[in-house]
């Protein structure tokens, strides 16, 4: 595929190049210190919310509520940075859910060095059989950035829901191609972004996949991110792969979800550079996080939350692994 040089167009990045000031950025002590606060679910989750989203029947059976549940779940564990007991809470929540839906997964338990100490990490890979052997890949990171009192309910609460309700309706299915899903340990930095202290997990899944020779078949990567925000907006992620840009954009076009789906562009450094840097096509699906005004802070809670994009961004996936299964 032919990239260009992603630096130069390199002019925001997901984690902590940009925002220098943010004291999101700063690492606070090692995962274990970090104590989830006692949250209720029921208490942080507005009322208004559940009313919010689109029957399942027009957002090609994706279901908003559900994914707002799986959101207020995550949120429910506390804060979920890598190595830390919340995670593991999560990563039973998310291999039990799975199973539930009839999904075959495959897990890697692997250790990080990071920058506050050796790591447990945990990927854990759905596997949809195809009828061909070439793949489309989901994904999305499911650790939350270490800080305190950070629940990351869009970062990454919203995409790890958008992840299982995506596996739930397409587990059952069988397509031309397979599709994987893929949920990411350690994309967070533990203190400052840079390529070793990032990605992690996609950096481990990736790496693995080249050996085993698995990653020539992977023909796309959808990747997900901060896709849950009442405000969100989708711009266009310079480094991601052209062809694949313009297959979600006008997918979501065609949907109707302009307004949301703009064509500006943006750029990230995310999970999907794991896989653009081996040569797999890959776009990131992210919502703009640097107008946010949440991003990485505490007040990433479950009140920025929508079940209704959540819906429409579960129902462009939808649209868009049809697409691609139809090529
Ligand atoms: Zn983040």
């Amino acid at each position: 595929m032919g990239l260009l040089s992603k630096s130069i167009f390199r002019i925001a990045t997901i984690a902590c190049l940009i925002p220098t000031v943010l004291t999101g950025c700063k690492a606070s002590g090692s995962p274990n210190a970090v104590q989830p606060p006692f949250m209720s679910t029921a208490a942080s989750a507005p009322p208004q919310a559940a009313e919010d989203a689109p029957a399942p029947g027009k957002t090609g059976g994706f279901d908003g509520k559900r994914a707002f549940a799986h959101v207020a779940k995550q949120v429910s564990f506390g804060p979920r940075p890598s190595g830390s007991p919340a995670l593991a809470h999560l990563q039973e929540y998310l291999l039990s859910e799975l199973k539930s839906y009839g999904c075959n997964m495959e897990t890697d338990d692997f250790s990080a060095d990071t920058p506050v100490g050796r790591l447990r990490m945990k990927n854990i890979l759905v596997k949809i059989p195809g009828e061909k052997p070439r793949v489309i890949l989901l994904g999305t990171h499911y650790d939350t950035l270490l800080m305190e009192n950070f629940v990351g309910a869009d970062d990454a609460g919203s995409s790890t829901a958008l992840m299982l309700e995506l596996a739930r309706l397409l587990c059952p299915q069988r397509g031309k191609y397979a599709v994987w899903i893929a949920f990411f340990d350690g994309e967070e930095a533990m203190k400052h972004w840079s390529d070793t202290d990032s990605r992690y997990g996609s950096r481990q899944m990736a790496a693995r996949l080249s050996i085993s020779g698995d990653i020539k078949e992977i023909r796309a990567f959808l990747l997900a991110d901060i896709v849950g925000g009442r405000k969100a907006q989708f711009l266009r992620e310079s480094s991601s792969a052209p062809l694949l840009v313009d297959l979600v954009w006008n997918t979501a076009a065609k949907l109707g979800y302009t307004a949301i789906f703009r064509n500006d562009a943006t750029s990230a450094e995310d999970d999907h550079d794991s896989f653009l840097k081996r040569g797999v096509p890959s776009v990131d699906v992210i919502g703009d996080f640097v107008n946010n005004g949440y991003w990485h802070t505490p007040q990433d809670a479950l009140d920025k939350i929508s079940p209704k994009t959540l819906a429409i961004v579960g129902h462009v996936f939808l649209e868009s692994v049809k697409q691609l299964q139809s090529k």
